[in-house]
């Protein structure tokens, strides 16, 4: 059986997570600290600051960027549901708007179309790993006074117009649960340039408390902490970041193959007129988090069936990706939202395998088993 995904963890991690539990700092610590660091210097950004994950990394960009009860956030219907889940946390109004076929991103002309007096921000999606158009959406934030926020849990060792993802704008959420492209089982990371934003990220990820245990840890004479606002227990442990700074060393490389993996696919699907493939454009560099094809209106062959033959193979995939306003948390507020476009994506397409190390026989193994499909159902190609 070939899986959708797996983490690439090796002895390596194994390593890092068994000695930091025997150093008897298993939170906050000097682990988490040296991970901030080098996601910070890795991404470009000023500062980083872990979390537990990427939906509490969203909840607290909503919470720095002001965003509260009767604001609206612009987002994508068609992504992971988190997106939405964080706006709604704050009290605020996901208002989704539609994406761009070729890309799955978020569309600015249509996103623009959305705002009203009362939208605050555009929540960005990079979807599975492929940057939006960041500069874009800056370029509208800017003109209509909004805060935009990157959702970019996919997108960790993705690059924009020649910098990393991470770089560009005020508050950018990383992922690293186990689908992504690096893991430390669950966590988040949210970057920033803003030293501002970064001290209250820091005291909300821990109960508010205004002196952080590195600091009481160190300190030569007694310390007393006050909590100085209402915060969360959105902490990451020492285990995790341990972890996370072995998968950072390997996280170009592993977008390396990643990458090799995604053209091999490219190249096999390419003379099958009726799929359309992730784009691959100038300045816009994925990690391909995920692989997702699209089957056109002219594919003889429906999407389900086709999904159903890989798994009578032995090759697992998925539909794409998720629309929240479909979901049961969101159909009755959002009933009058029209998203054919993310709809149709939703219903049209295949995320396909892709893991390192995924060996050639097994790439040969999909790419052959569409071939074989496709004869068997006497489609010309
Ligand atoms: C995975 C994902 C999230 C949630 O990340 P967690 O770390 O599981 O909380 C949020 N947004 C998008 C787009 C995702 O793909």
């Amino acid at each position: 059986m070939i899986p959708i995904a797996k983490p690439y963890l090796t002895e390596d991690e194994a390593q890092a997570a068994y000695d930091t539990i025997l150093t008897g700092w298993i939170t906050q610590g000097p682990k988490v600290q040296k991970f901030e660091e080098k996601f910070a210097a890795y991404t470009g950004a000023k500062y980083a600051v872990a979390v537990s994950n990427c939906t509490t990394a969203l909840h607290l960009s909503m919470i720095v960027a002001g965003i509260g009860p009767g604001d609206e956030v612009i987002c994508p219907s068609m992504s992971y549901i988190a997106t939405a889940n964080a706006i709604q946390y704050v009290g605020a109004t996901p208002v989704f708007a539609e994406v761009q076929q070729a890309t799955c991103n978020l569309d600015p002309i249509d996103a623009e179309k959305r705002i009203t007096k009362n939208t605050k921000a555009i929540l960005l999606v990079h979807q599975i790993g492929m940057p939006a158009d960041i500069e874009a959406f800056q370029e509208l934030c800017d003109r209509y006074n909004l805060k935009l926020i990157e959702d970019a849990a996919c997108a960790a060792g993705s690059a924009y117009k020649g910098r990393k993802i991470g770089s560009h704008s005020e508050l950018v959420c990383f992922s690293f649960h186990p689908r992504k492209v690096i893991s430390t089982g669950d966590g988040g990371m949210i970057t920033t340039n803003r030293e501002d934003y970064y001290n209250r990220l820091k005291l909300l990820r821990q109960h508010g408390m205004s002196v952080n245990d590195r600091v009481r840890h160190e300190a030569s004479r007694i310390i007393f902490e006050d909590h100085v606002e209402v915060g969360y227990n959105y902490r990451m442990t020492d285990i995790q970041a341990a972890v996370g700074i072995k998968q950072l060393e390997k996280l170009d490389w592993i977008v390396e193959e990643r990458r090799k993996i995604a053209s091999a696919y490219h190249e096999a699907f390419k003379v099958i007129d009726f799929i359309g493939l992730p784009p691959e454009e100038e300045g816009y560099f994925s990690n391909y988090q995920s692989y997702c094809i699209y089957l056109k209106p002219s594919s003889p062959i429906d999407r389900n069936t086709l999904m159903q033959e890989l798994l009578d193979r032995g090759i697992a995939s998925r539909r794409g990706i998720m629309n929240s306003h479909r979901e049961t948390a969101y159909r009755d507020s959002h009933r009058s939202v029209e998203l054919p476009i993310s709809e149709d994506l939703q219903d049209r397409s295949i995320i396909l395998p892709l893991y390192v190390p995924m060996r050639e026989d097994e790439i040969s193994l999909i790419t052959n088993a569409f071939k074989d499909i496709l004869i068997k159902k006497t489609i010309v190609i």
